[in-house]
C-alpha cells in the first residue's frame, strides 16, 4: 500500500504526543506555540479545529494516514481499506465541530497536499454540453481552503466564489455541509454553486460528477453531509462578478436596564426587517446576558455612504437615549477585491486578520481575528436552529424579541443573518432548492447559534467539569425559549448539536429519504460513516459495526 502512494503512508501520532514524552523538546514546544494557529492545526495529520466536545468526542488520531496527492492516491487508500475491512476517515480542513474528521484506530484519507487552485473563463462539465452553458468558474483540490481559493478569485482574478466565512474552513467539507459564507444572503449556498466533483467512491472509482453525469450523486454532495460519500478531490465552483465594494457595521450598545434590552432587542429587528432584510447584508448580532447587542454584520454592493445612509436611523435612535451605552459604533465600505487581500490590510493598519505567523508560508494565509476564539476550543454545548422569516412580520416581531430576550437570560444568543435564505434573489434561492441542504433554510432569516466552551481539558491544566456542564445546560435553556416560536426547528448539519436525536428531519427535512437511497447505491456496504451522517443509523456509534 506504501507503494501505492507513492511513499505517502504515515503513521500518525497525537497533535501533542511529543509533550508526554520531551516537554522541553522543539516538537512539543513548537505544537504549544501554535496551538492556537488554524493553518498549524491544519498541517498536522492529527489536528483538530475544536479540541473536542464534552461528553460527545476527544480527537483521536489515526494510525495511519495517507497524505494523497492525486486521485489515484485515494482510491489506492479507499480499496485498502475497503478489500481490509478497515474504518476509514477522510480529513480536509479539520473543522469539524462534531469531530467527524477524527477517528481512532482507523485509516485517513488526508486531502490537505491536494490545494491547486484553477480560475476559469468558460468551464463546461463533463457531458453538459449543449445542455448547459459554460460559465466562468474556478476548480479548487480538496485540501484546498477558502482563503487560497478567495486570493486566487477575489484579490488575483477580481471575482467572486461563494464560499464560507471562516478562511480556514476545507472546501470540500463546507460544500458538502450546503456552505455560507458573509455574503450568502447575495450569492446563496457554496453547495448551491457546486457545477462539477470529482470524487473516488467506495469502489474505488474515480468518478465525474455534475448535473449531466451522475446527478444523484451530485445532488447529494451538494449539502448531504461531508464523510458519507466518498472522497472528493476537486470541485468547480461557479464565480461571478465582483461587487464593487464590500462593507460592515459593528459595535457594542449595552442597555441600562432589562426593560431597555429588550426595547433594544424589538427595535433592531424591526430595522432588521426594513432595512437589512435584502441581499445586501449578511453576518451576524450577538444578543448576549449581560444585556449588550453585539453588532457584526457585513455587506456588499453598498458604497461607504450608502452603508452610513441604511444605519443612520438606527445609530441615531441608539445614542439619543440614555437609556444606551455605546461608543464604537462604525459602519463603512471597501473595494471589494480587498477583502481577502491580508497584506493590503495589514498595511492599512487593520488588525481584522491575523496572518501566519511561520516563515515561509504563503502571504495569503491569514485569518479572521473573530474567528480566534473558536481554535483549539474546547465545548461545552452547541447548538442551531433555523428562524422562519414569517418570524419578522410585524405581528410577530414582539413575539420573536420576547423570544430571543428570554433566551438571552441563558447564554448568548447568534443570530447568523446570512446562514438563512429569506431575503435573497430568486435565483440564489432557486439554485439552494436543487441542493441536499434542509429545504427550511430558504424560508429562514436566520440560523441561531448558542454555543459555549472553553479551554481544552489538557494534564495539568485546571478543568472545571461542574462548569462545564453547567454551560452545556445554558445552552439547552436558551434553545428552549426560542422553541417555544420555533417547535420543530431545522438545524445546519455543520453547526448543530452533536445530541440531536431528530438529525435527520434536522439537518435535510424531506431530502433525507433520496439521500439514504443514493448512499445505498453508491457506497452499500457503509465503507463511509460519520456521525449523524447519511446511512450511519446502520452503524455503532464508533462505526465498526454495523447494527442492522
Ligand atoms: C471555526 C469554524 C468556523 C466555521 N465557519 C463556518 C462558516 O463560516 N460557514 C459555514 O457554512 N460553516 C462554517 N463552519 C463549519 C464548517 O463548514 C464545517 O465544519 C465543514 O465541514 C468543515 O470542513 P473541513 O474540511 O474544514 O473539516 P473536516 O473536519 O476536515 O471535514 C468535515 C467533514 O467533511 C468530510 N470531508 C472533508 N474533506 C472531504 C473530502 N475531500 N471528501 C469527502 N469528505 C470530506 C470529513 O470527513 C468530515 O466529515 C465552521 C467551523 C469552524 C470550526
Amino acid at each position: 500500500m506504501k507503494q501505492a502512494v507513492g511513499g505517502n503512508l504515515i503513521q500518525v501520532r497525537p497533535l501533542f504526543a511529543a509533550c508526554a514524552t520531551e516537554p522541553k523538546g522543539a516538537e512539543c514546544l513548537d505544537a504549544l506555540k501554535n496551538a492556537r494557529n488554524p493553518f498549524f492545526l491544519g498541517d498536522q495529520p492529527a489536528g483538530t479545529q475544536v479540541s473536542g466536545w464534552l461528553d460527545a468526542w476527544t480527537p483521536a488520531s489515526s494510525a495511519y494516514a495517507v497524505a494523497a496527492r492525486n486521485a489515484s492516491d485515494v482510491s489506492a487508500a479507499v480499496n485498502f481499506a475497503r478489500e481490509y475491512n478497515l474504518r476509514l476517515v477522510v480529513k480536509g480542513g479539520g473543522h469539524s465541530y462534531q469531530g467527524t474528521s477524527s477517528a481512532p484506530d482507523s485509516l485517513m484519507v488526508w486531502t490537505r497536499a491536494m490545494s491547486a487552485v484553477t480560475v476559469h473563463d468558460a468551464f463546461l462539465g463533463t457531458g453538459c454540453r449543449g445542455k448547459i452553458p459554460p460559465s466562468a468558474a474556478v476548480t479548487v483540490e480538496a485540501g484546498s481552503m477558502w482563503i487560497d481559493a478567495y486570493d486566487a478569485v477575489t484579490t488575483k482574478a477580481g471575482r467572486y466564489v461563494q464560499g464560507g466565512g471562516c478562511a480556514t474552513v476545507g472546501v470540500a467539507g463546507l460544500v458538502q455541509s450546503g456552505g455560507f459564507g458573509s455574503m450568502s444572503k447575495g450569492f446563496g449556498t457554496a453547495a448551491a454553486g457546486l457545477l462539477e466533483a470529482e470524487i473516488v467512491t467506495a469502489d474505488g472509482v474515480v468518478r465525474t460528477v455534475n448535473a449531466c453525469t451522475n446527478s444523484d450523486l451530485f445532488w447529494a454532495l451538494k449539502g448531504g453531509g461531508g464523510g458519507s460519500w466518498g472522497v472528493v478531490t476537486k470541485l468547480t465552483l461557479r464565480t461571478h462578478e465582483l461587487p464593487e465594494f464590500f462593507g460592515y457595521a459593528g459595535g457594542t450598545i449595552k442597555a441600562e436596564s432589562d426593560a431597555a434590552f429588550r426595547q433594544l432587542i424589538a427595535r433592531f429587528m424591526s430595522f432588521y426587517h426594513d432595512k437589512l432584510f435584502n441581499p445586501n447584508w449578511g453576518e451576524s448580532v450577538k444578543i448576549k446576558p449581560e444585556n449588550a447587542l453585539e453588532l457584526s454584520m457585513v455587506c456588499q454592493g453598498l458604497d461607504n455612504q450608502q452603508v452610513a445612509d441604511v444605519w443612520r436611523p438606527f445609530f441615531d435612535w441608539v445614542k439619543s437615549s440614555s437609556d444606551y451605552n455605546t461608543s464604537d459604533l462604525e459602519a463603512g465600505s471597501i473595494h471589494a477585491r480587498a477583502w481577502w487581500d491580508a497584506e493590503a490590510r495589514k498595511k492599512r493598519g487593520s488588525d481584522a486578520m491575523i496572518g501566519d505567523p511561520r516563515p515561509g508560508v504563503p502571504v495569503s494565509h491569514a485569518w479572521w481575528s473573530g474567528d480566534q476564539d473558536q481554535v483549539s476550543a474546547y465545548l461545552h454545548g452547541y447548538e442551531s436552529l433555523w428562524l422562519p422569516a414569517a418570524l419578522l412580520r410585524q405581528a410577530e416581531q414582539a413575539h420573536l424579541a420576547s423570544a430571543l430576550f428570554a433566551a438571552s437570560r441563558w447564554w448568548e444568543v447568534q443570530l447568523h443573518f446570512n446562514k438563512g435564505l429569506a431575503g435573497a434573489p430568486a435565483e440564489a434561492i432557486a439554485a439552494a432548492h436543487d441542493t441536499a441542504t434542509n429545504p427550511v433554510v430558504l424560508e429562514a432569516f436566520a440560523l441561531a447559534i448558542i454555543a459555549n466552551g472553553g479551554p481544552p481539558p489538557r494534564p495539568g491544566q485546571p478543568f472545571d467539569a461542574g462548569v462545564a456542564h453547567e454551560h452545556a445546560r445554558a445552552v439547552d435553556g436558551a434553545a428552549a425559549e426560542l422553541r417555544k416560536i420555533v417547535p420543530h426547528p431545522g438545524s445546519y448539519v455543520s453547526e448543530s448539536n452533536y445530541f440531536n436525536d431528530t438529525w435527520q428531519q434536522a439537518f435535510w427535512g424531506n431530502n433525507y429519504r433520496k439521500l439514504l437511497a443514493v448512499k445505498t447505491k453508491y457506497d452499500p456496504d457503509g465503507l463511509f460513516f460519520v456521525h449523524h451522517g447519511v446511512g450511519s443509523e446502520a452503524w455503532s456509534s464508533d462505526g465498526f459495526t454495523r447494527l442492522v
